[in-house]
């Protein structure tokens, strides 16, 4: 009897490797069809993002080509600008995914002027802002070194892109855009909060907007363009540095994302 039922349950467990396969393959099955429906989904929703901006960039060329009026032109221009410029967002944003997925993005390390790169973040958000109701505010630390040795595209595509969001899920209030430094010998430890009082995320939501393809609310934002791949990227750049990226949000308060990445400091005497 005893023997009987061991022999049983080891027909079940390890002693089957048709138990095993199977459930393998129902796994793989299971990993495939997730995959299936990402990419499907993923593929519909790139269609809408690609022709939005695309089908305005058209149409107001095609106005501005038409008008002799400075005023309408200059308009119908910057909204020509803006467009582009999601779209030139969304063809990067797909090229990197691919490369960080296949592990093929190295930093492209070199000297750079940080206060520079703050200060073109700070116009390119302002403009974003446009004419919704948001104020955005930018503090940054006075103890900020002047040189930073480090990836600076890619330093300053992780802020772009939080900023981005913090303008796109914000329609009032203020954005604040603060960066600190602590200088640590050669090292300088930089600290990067986008803070919004914009439409926040709801607690059950909040581990997973870092997933690609992820948007949270997906009819109710169907008006905001997005491909949810921009935080996944920020992420990806990030660990890329060893740093680290939080985010501290409240349904319909608004969101704070902080990143934390260490460059070091290129010293006057230094080239
Ligand atoms: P996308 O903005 O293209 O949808 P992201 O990967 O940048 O993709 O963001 C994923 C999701 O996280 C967004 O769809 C949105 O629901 C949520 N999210 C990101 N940033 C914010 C923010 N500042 N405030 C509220 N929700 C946000």
């Amino acid at each position: 009897m005893v023997f009987t039922i061991i022999s049983y349950i080891m027909y079940n467990t390890i002693e089957n490797p048709d138990l095993k396969m199977l459930s393998e393959l129902t796994l793989a099955k299971d990993q495939a069809d997730k995959a299936n429906r990402a990419k499907t989904d993923f593929l519909a929703s790139m269609s809408h993002e690609i022709r939005t901006p695309l089908n305005a960039i058209v149409g107001l060329s095609q106005l501005a080509h038409e008008s002799n009026d400075i005023n309408s032109i200059k308009e119908d221009t910057e909204d020509i600008l803006l467009a582009s410029q999601n779209l030139l967002d969304i063809v990067n944003g797909i090229m990197d995914i691919n490369e960080l997925d296949a592990n093929n993005v190295d930093l492209l390390e070199g000297k750079y002027n940080i206060k520079e790169v703050l200060e073109e973040l700070s116009r390119m958000t302002r403009f974003r802002i446009g004419n919704k109701d948001i104020k955005l505010r930018c503090s940054f630390d006075d103890n900020l070194p002047d040189y930073l040795f480090g990836d600076r595209d890619k330093v300053k595509r992780i802020m772009s892109n939080l900023l981005t969001n913090a303008v796109k899920y914000t329609d009032n209030g203020f954005v604040d855009f603060i960066v600190e430094s602590k200088n640590i010998n050669d090292i300088c430890e930089l600290r990067i909060l986008v803070k919004d009082t914009g439409k926040g995320i709801s607690s059950e939501n909040i581990d997973s907007i870092f997933n690609k393809f992820y948007r949270e609310d997906m009819d109710k934002d169907s008006d905001i363009s997005g491909t949810g791949l921009g935080l996944s990227i920020t992420k990806g750049l990030v660990e890329l540095m060893d740093g680290k990226i939080t985010v501290d949000s409240t349904l319909n308060l608004g969101s704070t994302f902080i990143v934390n990445i260490n460059q070091k400091i290129v010293y006057a005497t230094e080239n």
